[in-house]
């Protein structure tokens, strides 16, 4: 079963893909993560990538089809969950193409639904453990006092995202709006589309995907 989450920053696409990855043997697939890796790794691509990102505007859809495209390993695992992408049209068409030549068929799109202002006291409240990737959140859950991670058991360092900032935010935002939501309308078309509230606590959220994957 491969799904796409769609939902604009801080929607809580990737700790919902994380569960989904312990519990249904799904394979992850997060371009927003994979451009960070290219971009610790110091590479071309990565510079390039890393102001875009740093704005919050979106990075090309070359580029973003083309990880995507390395990362795509046809048959594997319980099925891909694809978060962050597409969010784009024409990521969406090629997305569809890369399916098919793998045989394979996207089984259902699930939109988080969140407003603004959760967003914003969302994201300016996030931290990740610099080792594993864990999500704290200063409101919600904190980082331990001891400064060990719940997640790794090691003492590493809490790093905010450099998008993670009210200028940045906005532009996220914008670009979402401007570019990504036309998705919703695209999969409500082609009946793949699925709506959830994604206000309530991680658990509420958590049901609400398993009932759309298990129907
Ligand atoms: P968010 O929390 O904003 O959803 P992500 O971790 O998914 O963050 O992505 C962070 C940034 O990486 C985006 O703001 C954008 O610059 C870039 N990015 C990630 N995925 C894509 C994509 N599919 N197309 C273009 N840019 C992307
Ligand atoms: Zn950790």
């Amino acid at each position: 079963m491969n799904i796409i989450l769609l939902g604009p920053p801080g929607a809580g696409k990737g700790t919902q893909a994380h569960h989904l990855v312990a519990t249904r043997d799904m394979i992850q697939l997060s371009t927003g993560d994979m451009l960070r890796e290219a971009k610790d790794s110091g590479t071309e691509m990565g510079k390039r990538v890393a102001e875009v990102m740093a704005r919050g505007e979106l990075v090309t859809d070359e580029i973003v089809i083309g990880l995507i495209r390395e990362k795509l390993e046809c048959g594997k695992g319980g099925g891909f969950i694809f978060d962050g992408f597409p969010r784009t049209l024409p990521q969406a068409d090629a997305l569809g193409q890369l399916l098919s030549e793998c045989g394979e068929t996207l089984d259902a799109v699930i939109e988080m639904q969140v407003d603004d202002e959760a967003l914003v006291d969302r994201i300016t409240a996030r931290s990740t453990c610099s080792n594993c990737g864990e999500v704290y959140n200063d409101n919600t859950k904190p980082i331990p006092a001891d400064g060990v991670c719940t997640k790794c058991g090691e003492a590493h360092e809490f790093t905010r995202r450099a998008d993670d900032n009210e200028e940045a935010l906005r532009n996220r935002l914008m670009e979402y709006y401007k570019k990504t939501s036309p998705l919703v309308g695209y999969y409500y078309a082609k009946d793949m589309l699925s709506r959830i509230n994604g206000l309530g606590s991680v658990k509420d959220v958590q049901g609400s995907i398993a009932a759309i994957l298990d129907r």
